[in-house]
């Protein structure tokens, strides 16, 4: 699934190419205006009081920078910054150990914080709130518990899933962002910056289909244009035109809108197995053969904002326009799509008197 060379999640091989082309800085940072204003005046504020910034959330799909902006935080406040995830912080004890090596003002940047286990959240909300830690030494009747305090510090958590967290965690960010798609603009100035720094020659117009294409996620835009490079590369063709990254993307079978395989075998299968839907999350994952989760965050964000697929209250149902990208006709009677069920309620028949 991650092979898919639209997906937005992070594999391995690209973590140095990461590195090299993260934006430094809040200036350097491509679009998300309303966040980075945001941003600017907390970290101001914060500077002009010498204090550490206070807690922040950053929620919204796959590589569209929350990790990016945690290590801008960091590098506008200088202060260190240290890199873990809610999987990886398997034991109360495993914080702990993180929690008292950090320096005053440190970054603890927690990546899928919705995925921290209970006892590990216990010892967090302390530590947020008053920055202690407390410790129980010993066991049994003759247990106590010592309270340790800790420097003042910032966590930045990440998550693809707002709804998973649990409420007194989310109460104790200061500030929670949701990140969007970014418009095609934004993403052509990263395709543009990041070929610059790979010294790739690319003209405006090949900059522009990459962009199209890249679902409004900035990490899709940056694995599309290396995998044109290599494919223009090997043809020898230089500079980068529209015509090469269009073949390049026909290759791939990333088609205009940035759809690869599985989204329109997700969408297909609605349409021809389910009539359309509703179905279910999980019988349409059992039909995909994929995980349900990996549906829900990583194939249907982008095609609820194509506005192909609507959530509903008993399933998945694929929209109009889906059915016109895949060149499948619209059936005329629209009770087929199951749609009407839900926004036309048929009226309770009134209750005969029962005297
Ligand atoms: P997330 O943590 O949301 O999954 P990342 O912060 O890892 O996303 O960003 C994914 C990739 O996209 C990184 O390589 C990063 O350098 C790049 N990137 C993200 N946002 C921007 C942006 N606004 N401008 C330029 N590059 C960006």
């Amino acid at each position: 699934m991650n092979e898919r060379p639209i997906s937005p999640v992070r594999r391995p091989e690209e973590i140095p190419l990461d590195a090299a082309l993260r934006p430094r800085t809040l200036d350097e940072l491509e679009g998300q205006e309303r966040i980075k204003k945001n941003l600017r005046i907390l970290i101001e504020a914060a500077r002009g009081r010498g204090e550490p910034l206070d807690h922040i959330l950053f929620y919204g799909p796959p590589g569209l920078g929350k990790t990016t902006l945690a290590h801008i935080c960091a590098n506008e406040m200088g202060v260190g910054i240290k890199i873990t995830s809610g999987p990886a912080i398997e034991r109360a004890g495993d914080l702990a150990a993180i929690l008292t090596n950090l320096r005053r003002g440190d970054i603890l940047f927690i990546d899928e914080v919705h995925r921290l286990g209970r006892a590990v959240e216990e010892i967090l909300y302390p530590a947020m709130e008053d920055y202690a830690l407390d410790i129980v030494i010993g066991k049994g009747p003759s247990a106590r518990s010592i309270r340790l305090s800790l420097p003042r510090f910032t966590v930045i958590g990440a998550t693809t899933r707002l709804a998973l967290l649990t409420a007194p965690l989310r109460a104790r960010f200061g500030s929670v962002y949701r990140l969007d798609f970014y418009e095609p603009e934004a993403i052509e100035a990263i395709v543009r910056r990041a070929a610059k720094l790979l010294k790739v020659e690319l003209t405006d117009e090949g900059a522009a289909l990459i962009a199209r294409r890249a679902r409004g996620t900035p990490r899709v835009a940056l694995r599309l244009l290396k995998r044109v490079r290599d494919y223009a590369q090997v043809q020898g063709e230089d500079p980068i035109t529209a015509s090469t990254a269009e073949a390049a993307l026909k290759l791939l079978e990333v088609d205009e809108l940035g759809l690869d395989d599985i989204d329109r075998r997700l969408l297909e299968t609605i349409i021809k197995k389910f009539d359309g839907g509703p179905v279910g999350l999980d019988t349409l994952a059992a039909a995909l053969s994929e995980e349900a989760d990996t549906l829900m965050d990583v194939v249907e964000p982008y095609l609820l904002q194509l506005g192909f697929l609507e959530r509903t209250a008993r399933g998945r149902v694929a929209t109009r326009h889906a059915y016109e990208h895949l060149g499948i006709e619209y059936p005329k009677v629209p009770e087929q799509l199951g749609l009407l069920e839900y926004s036309e309620q048929p009226e309770q028949p009134e209750q005969p008197p029962l005297y």
